[in-house]
């Protein structure tokens, strides 16, 4: 379980995006067309994970774009939804990795290959 103390703050990303929005942005746009942005730059993550990973083939346009740069686009347009919702993302993550930490303690030991003999497309 992380405490408050080991728990590293989002409080700066949030201020600096909702910064850059009201200033240079000119403001938050709608929470539904910020889903849809989030939507897309999951997708730009999703095609370039298939170009280096998948089957398909990269095209020499796809030289040009940048995972990480594609990372950031989907972190940044989450921090501006978490701004517009009133979400402190550094409690979210706080409480994020306590779930994790308490669902998954037994998950990936040597349990792990027993529990996944047992799952059925109509449990999992
Ligand atoms: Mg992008």
């Amino acid at each position: 379980m992380l405490t408050a103390e080991q728990t590293p703050s989002l409080a700066p990303l949030q201020r600096l995006v909702d910064s850059w929005i009201m200033a240079t942005g000119k403001g938050y746009f709608s929470p539904l067309t910020n889903m849809a942005i989030l939507a897309e730059e999951t997708g730009e993550v999703a095609r370039i994970m298939a170009r280096l990973h998948g089957d398909q083939v990269a095209k020499p346009s796809d030289t040009a774009v940048s995972l990480a740069d594609e990372l950031v686009d989907v972190i940044w347009v989450a921090t501006a939804i978490a701004n517009q919702e009133g979400i402190d993302l550094t409690e979210a993550l706080r409480k994020n990795f306590d779930k994790k930490s308490s669902r998954d303690a037994d998950r990936f030991g040597p349990t792990a290959q027993q529990n996944t003999e047992t799952l059925t497309p109509k449990n999992l």
